[in-house]
C-alpha cells in the first residue's frame, strides 16, 4: 500500500559536513513519516519563493522509516541555489517536508534457486523438486549523492539482519566517499560486499600513493568509472538498484542489459 502524502513542519536538528561539497541534514518532525526505503520528499523553506511560488527540491530520505528524525544527504551547489540556502539555515530553523514520493523502493526478494533441481525416487516415480535456499539479496550501484536512497535501503536490510548485499559505489575522489565509516563497518560485518571506484584518477592516485592494481580493499577506491567494475555484480537473478547522475545510470543499465540482466531486474533513480 503506498504511503499517504503528507505535509510536515520540521526543524533542523543539526548539519554535518560529509565531504567537501556535501552535507548531512538531520530534521526532526512532529510525527513519524510513513514511507518506504528509497523514497524521497520535497523540501522547502518558509518564505523562500521565486516568481512561481515556494521553491521546492526533491531529496531522498537516508534515515530508516522507523525514525522520527529524518536524514538527508545534500550536495551543496554555489548560491544562488536551494541547497546553499538550506545549508545556511541555523539549527532550529523550520523546513517544510512534503511526501513521500517515488517508486524507487525495495521489491520483495525471491527465493534463490540453487543447484537447479533435487531428484528423489519414491516407489517407481521420480520427483524433481527445485532446491530452495536463501533469498536473492539485492545488489546496489550508486554514484555521488546517489548513495542517499541506497543508504536507506541498506540500513533497512541491515536492521532486518540481512548480510551479503553487494554495493558498487563510485565517486570523484576519495574525499567524496560519502558514509565511508558506516559503509566500512557494514563491510567488516559482512552486511555488504563493498567495491568503490574513484573517477578522478590523478587526485586519488597522488593522495593515497597507490597504484591502481594495488587498490583492492574497500576503503581504498579502485580507479576509474563504475562501469569498469560491473563484473563485481554477478547475475544470480537478483534485483539491482541503481542511483546516480543520468549519464551514469544510462551507461550502467546499458552494460547490465548487455551482460544478461533483464529490464525487470533493474530499478533506477537519477538526478
Ligand atoms: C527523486 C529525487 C531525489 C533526489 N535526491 C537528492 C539527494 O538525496 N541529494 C541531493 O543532493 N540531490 C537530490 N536530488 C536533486 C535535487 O532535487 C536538486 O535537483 C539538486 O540538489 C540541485 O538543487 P540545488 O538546490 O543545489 O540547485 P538549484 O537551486 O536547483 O539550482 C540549480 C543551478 O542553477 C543555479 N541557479 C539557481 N537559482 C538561480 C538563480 N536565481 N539565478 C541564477 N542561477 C541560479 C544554481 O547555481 C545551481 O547551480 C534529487 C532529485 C530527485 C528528482
Amino acid at each position: 500500500m503506498p504511503s499517504k502524502v503528507v505535509r510536515l513542519s520540521g526543524r533542523i536538528q543539526h548539519i554535518l559536513n560529509e565531504g567537501p561539497r556535501v552535507k548531512r541534514f538531520f530534521i526532526t518532525v512532529p510525527e513519524k513519516l510513513s514511507f518506504s526505503a528509497g523514497q524521497s520528499v520535497a523540501l522547502s523553506i518558509p518564505n523562500l519563493c521565486d516568481a512561481r511560488g515556494p521553491i521546492k527540491r526533491m531529496f531522498s530520505i537516508v534515515s530508516i522509516p522507523e525514525k522520527t528524525e529524518l536524514e538527508f544527504c545534500i550536495a551543496i551547489t554555489p548560491p544562488p541555489s536551494f541547497s546553499s540556502s538550506i545549508a545556511e539555515l541555523p539549527v532550529g530553523s523550520e523546513v517544510i517536508i512534503e511526501g513521500p514520493f517515488g517508486i524507487f523502493t525495495l521489491k520483495e526478494s525471491k527465493p534463490l534457486l540453487t543447484s537447479a533441481f533435487e531428484v528423489s525416487k519414491t516407489a517407481n516415480e521420480f520427483h524433481v523438486q527445485p532446491q530452495l535456499q536463501a533469498l536473492q539479496l539485492p545488489s546496489f550501484i550508486a554514484a555521488g549523492t546517489g548513495i542517499a536512497p541506497i543508504m536507506c535501503m541498506i540500513r533497512t536490510l541491515a536492521c532486518e539482519g540481512k548480510k551479503g548485499l553487494h554495493l558498487l559505489y563510485g565517486f570523484r575522489t576519495t574525499e567524496d566517499f560519502l558514509y565511508k565509516e558506516e559503509l566500512e563497518k557494514y563491510a567488516a560485518a559482512n552486511v555488504i560486499f563493498l567495491t568503490t571506484s574513484a573517477s578522478r584518477l590523478e587526485n586519488t592516485h597522488i593522495k593515497e600513493n597507490i597504484k591502481p592494481a594495488e587498490s583492492t580493499t574497500p576503503s581504498i577506491a579502485k580507479i576509474g568509472r563504475i562501469t569498469q567494475y560491473l563484473n563485481t555484480i554477478k547475475n544470480i537473478g537478483q534485483q539491482v538498484y541503481i542511483c546516480g547522475p543520468p549519464e551514469m545510470v544510462k551507461d550502467t543499465v546499458a552494460e547490465l542489459l548487455e551482460t544478461g540482466f533483464t529490464k525487470e531486474q533493474i530499478t533506477r533513480e537519477q538526478w
